[in-house]
């Protein structure tokens, strides 16, 4: 086997005080980690520092010590608070010097907008002693690329801004290519399999016997509102091994799992609704009470919806269930809005009036108001209907107010799913 780029791991290092409140979140370490596994690269450390001296210098030190990859970004700014440079090159243990070009263009940029460039804006011209610097075509502060040696070993070190405008197009355009130069040619494959209505315990006791025995490929379980996804990724000296190894384990998996698995590409379960719609020529319509417009919401965001998807209401109050999808007063007072019955009737209704092949009804309570003992919050009942017939389906959703309305439209999405199997 040839030389795997996994020999040699990344480590992000994100700086800036913002960072460490909660307002403000690391996002670009997301972008650099997909970036790098797309080169077979793996994401060992992240980290996240604030504006301080020592912190960042200290660091700055573990991972000079530790990885062999290192982007650092943020703190290249012109201010006394943008340490990057200075730090990262302690931590090297060489020195920055002032390079004339940075200077000059910082002059020129100033003098055309007529101002005069305050001292403090010389330290962006600061480069380490061997780097290379990259320009930023969106923004002041050039980022820099170092190709150095630490205890012998390979590190290739890039100091990139933070904003995620100035450093995308900087790190593919100049710090993608110089990657691929250094490392070894490695191949990288990923499948993302998806399933609905099902928990992450239970899928990961079925999955797990299959993916252990499979060390080649890293499998990672992920668990949100009514889904869980598993990916699956190798990497391997050539593309077609990579994606030889994923398919395979991906293969395994749906045969174990069925129906349930609704993506084996990672498309969202209202894409694939959509694209069993489309294939078969259905058209569909939504009554949502408790659901407030998220299930058409969903199904819109998709594009190409308009061949498949008609409309339908939003039936929040009992009135404008009677009104708009054409339920009984006498039935909601009987059963109650939320019902098996009246989940029905909206399913039957709303697909009457808007002469959809499938009509979609949702009633139930999504809290955290409004429960009682024989109702109580998280009760959501789901409708679907064809000409086949109806089918409702009950559910008990545990969590908040979003959790029981997303669990409630991923049920809906996913019985028209499979009814469209059927
Ligand atoms: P700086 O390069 O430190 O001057 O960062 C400038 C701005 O970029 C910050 O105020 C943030 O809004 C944004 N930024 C910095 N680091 C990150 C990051 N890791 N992820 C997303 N945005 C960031
Ligand atoms: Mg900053």
């Amino acid at each position: 086997m040839a030389a795997d780029a996994s020999a040699i791991h990344a480590e992000i290092v994100a700086i800036g005080a913002e960072l460490l409140t909660p307002f403000k979140q690391d996002t670009n370490s997301l972008f650099l980690t997909e970036e790098l596994n797309l080169l077979g690269v793996k994401v060992a450390f992240k980290d996240v520092v604030g504006d301080d001296r020592t912190h960042l210098t200290n660091v700055a030190r573990v991972a000079v010590e530790r990885s062999g990859i290192i982007i650092f970004m943020g703190g290249l700014g012109p201010t006394e608070d943008d340490l990057t440079r200075e730090c990262v090159a302690d931590a090297l243990g060489i020195e920055v010097h002032p390079d004339p070009e940075i200077i000059t263009e910082l002059y020129k940029r100033f003098a055309s907008r007529r101002i005069v460039m305050p001292e403090n804006n010389a330290r962006q011209a600061h480069v380490l002693d061997g780097a290379k610097v990259l320009a930023n075509s969106r923004g002041t502060a050039p980022g820099q690329w170092l190709d150095t040696r630490f205890n012998g070993e390979p590190r290739y070190i890039m100091l990139l801004p933070g904003p995620p405008h100035e450093l995308k197009p900087m790190f593919m355009e100049q710090c993608v290519p110089r990657l691929r130069e250094a490392l070894p040619e490695a191949h990288f494959a990923r499948r993302v399999l998806k399933l609905a209505m099902l928990g992450e315990s239970y899928v990961d006791s079925i999955a797990a016997p299959i993916y252990n025995k499979r060390t080649e490929v890293q499998t990672t379980i992920l668990a949100s509102a009514a889904e869980v996804q598993l990916h699956l990724t190798s990497s391997a000296a050539s593309r077609q091994e990579a994606q030889c190894r994923v398919d395979s384990l991906a293969d395994e998996l749906d045969a174990a799992f069925g129906p349930s698995i609704f993506s084996t590409e990672g498309e969202p379960l209202e894409e694939i609704v959509g694209l069993y719609l489309g294939m078969r020529g259905m058209t569909v319509s939504v009554a949502e009470s408790c659901t407030g417009g998220m299930i058409g919401e969903r199904l819109t965001a998709v594009p190409g919806s308009s061949r498949w998807f008609m409309g339908g209401a939003i039936v929040y109050s009992n009135q404008m269930k009677v009104t708009l999808a054409g339920v009984s007063a006498k039935l909601i007072e009987q059963f109650g809005a939320v019902s098996d019955s009246v989940a029905r009737a909206l399913a039957e209704g709303i697909r009457a009036r808007c002469g959809t092949h499938i009509g979609i009804g949702v009633t139930g309570i999504a809290g955290p108001a409004g429960g009682s003992a024989e109702k109580p919050v998280g009760l959501v009942y789901v409708a679907v209907a064809d000409e086949r017939g109806t089918e409702v389906m009950e559910r008990q959703f545990l969590g908040d107010r979003q959790r029981v309305r997303l669990g409630a439209s991923q049920q809906a999405l996913d019985m028209v799913r499979r009814r469209l199997l059927a």
